[in-house]
């Protein structure tokens, strides 16, 4: 049994389980107003390392819109608890696409990929939430609709592997580059 003596990284991290905090002490010798307020405050940090809230770029593509299924996409997202805590419809021009889609440059696909996305209105948005940029790529589905697992957004929706339906960040690097593409910190609401 531990007493209750948390062990913390350099970087304010927790060593260990959450479990070693049964017992806490007071082995400084505080006044008992700071040790409670010390035990509140790592208590607050555990609770954050283990939630990992992080948020994503989601991006509804221009097949779906034009089939109206805005709402029924969102739902998946909120079904699953994620938040969209900033969204809008907006119509991209072929810079913005090519500037998003960079990174797939020299890929074969590449123009038609930057035409589908100009091909009508797209809603970008940030979902928020535990786990957010993987929770979001499961909830979306494999890239090629007929290898997406079943009850998927691109297996549900998707029309082909281009035309899939939503765009998600893969990773924390590109979902802050992804998410500062299209949104200012003041429109991000959570
Ligand atoms: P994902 O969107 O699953 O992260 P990628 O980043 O590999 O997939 O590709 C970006 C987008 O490019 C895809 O969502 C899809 O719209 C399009 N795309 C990918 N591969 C192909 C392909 N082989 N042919 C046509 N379009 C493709
Ligand atoms: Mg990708």
């Amino acid at each position: 049994m531990n007493n209750g003596i948390i062990k913390f990284f350099s970087n304010g991290l927790p060593v260990g389980a959450v479990g070693v905090i049964t017992r806490p002490r007071n082995p400084k010798g505080w006044k008992n107003s700071h040790f409670r307020e010390n035990v509140i405050l790592n208590h607050r940090t555990l609770r954050g390392y283990q939630m990992a809230i992080e948020q994503t770029l989601s991006i509804i593509k221009p097949d779906a819109t034009r089939r109206n299924l805005t709402g029924k996409i969102n739902q998946r997202f909120e079904d699953a608890g994620l938040r969209i805590v900033a969204q809008k419809r907006i119509q991209l021009t072929p810079a913005q696409a090519e500037g998003f889609y960079a990174v797939h440059s020299e890929r074969a696909f590449f123009g038609d990929l930057c035409t589908f996305m100009t091909s009508g209105p797209v809603v970008v948005q940030v979902l928020e939430g535990e786990s957010a940029i993987t929770k979001n790529r499961e909830i979306m589905g494999a890239t090629n609709p007929a290898q997406a697992d079943e009850g998927t957004i691109r297996k549900d929706f998707a029309e082909d592997i281009e035309a899939n339906s939503v765009h998600g960040s893969d990773s924390p690097e590109t979902a802050a580059e992804e998410i500062s593409y299209f949104f200012s910190k003041l429109e991000i609401v959570g």
